[in-house]
């Protein structure tokens, strides 16, 4: 590792440098948080990464996104692996042009996942492939205007999955915005992605660094430098804002709030959850899955075989 690290080296030990360069992130959607996140990742050294978009970058994107006029016409994860190659030369970068859908694949030999797509319903599906894979999914939300945002990572069957978490969010926590009227965060349009006006670039990537950090956190769990956080949810304000209802917070400031997870969930519930883990014990040979279709588990769940053999 040349003296590029110097500075990073000095901040992490040597070790988790060489840690980090070990690690391999995907992110999904490379706009103004994915982009930033990937390549600010890219430049505390994190070494191998999994982009997927299938979006250009268009003029009208540059005052939002690390790729700037240069990359006017190339596809959002293609640009976002030219700046990292740029940062540090022993990225390895695996660009996928396309959907997830087509590319489920890269799931499997990741770290930890970046989900920095806006649609909804593609972050559900996510969410699904998530638990199946046992792998720890990031999501940032920022809210109308750029006015705040908030970030969570989501373990698998620790905690709230990201189904439970954006049904709490949604109606328990109630982020409400008063200049924004009775337009709430989680109001969701046609097109099944968040109604809101986009913040600068500025506001963005204030969610977008703290999400970077939490990454980087997660990612050395486990070595002298990884801290315990006060939950598992921050929500952050870029102006003064109603968080929880009835509860002003300064601007540029921020809380912590856990979120719970729904036993009850469709996707993460208990019978879910004890159905996976008999899963898993067929896995190594103890239960079959005719025993496990026998059993009262098998009555709102359908698990296909092929997902009891990866
Ligand atoms: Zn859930």
């Amino acid at each position: 590792m040349s003296n590029l690290w110097t500075r990073v080296e000095r901040l992490f030990g040597s070790e988790n440098l060489s840690r980090l360069a070990e690690k391999k992130v995907g992110v999904i959607g490379l706009g103004s948080g994915g982009g930033f996140v990937a390549l600010s990742l890219a430049m505390s050294g994190v070494g191998n990464f999994a982009l997927v978009d299938n979006d250009v970058i268009e003029a009208g994107n540059v005052t939002r996104h690390v790729g700037d006029l240069r990359h006017v016409g190339q596809n959002k994860a293609a640009a976002v692996a030219d700046l990292i190659r740029n940062r540090n030369r022993d990225a390895i970068v695996d660009v996928r042009e396309g959907s997830i859908q087509d590319y489920w694949e890269i799931l499997d030999d990741i770290d930890i996942l970046v989900v920095g797509v806006d649609n909804e319903q593609v972050k559900y599906a996510i969410n699904e492939k998530c638990l199946e894979k046992r792998l720890s999914a990031s999501y940032a939300g920022v809210y109308e205007r750029g006015e705040g945002g908030d970030h969570v990572i989501i373990k698998p069957f620790d905690g709230p999955c990201y189904a439970c978490w954006s049904e709490a969010t949604r109606e328990g926590v109630k982020i409400t915005m008063d200049s924004v009227g009775d337009l709430d965060y989680g109001m969701i349009g046609e097109a099944g992605t968040l109604e809101a006006e986009p913040g600068l670039w500025v506001n963005v990537t204030k969610i977008a660094g703290i999400q970077t950090d939490l990454i980087l956190n997660e990612l050395l769990r486990g070595s002298a430098v990884y801290e315990e956080m006060p939950a598992n949810t921050i929500i952050v304000t870029n102006t003064s804002l109603d968080v929880i209802e009835g509860q002003e917070n300064d601007p540029h400031s921020s809380i912590w709030v856990d979120i719970q997870r729904d036993p009850d969930c469709l996707v993460c519930g208990e019978r879910l959850k004890q159905g996976v883990s008999i899963l898993v014990q067929e896995d190594a040979g103890g239960i079959s899955l005719d025993d496990l279709a026998a059993s009262d588990l098998m009555t709102d769940i359908v698990i296909e075989e092929d997902e009891a053999e990866d």
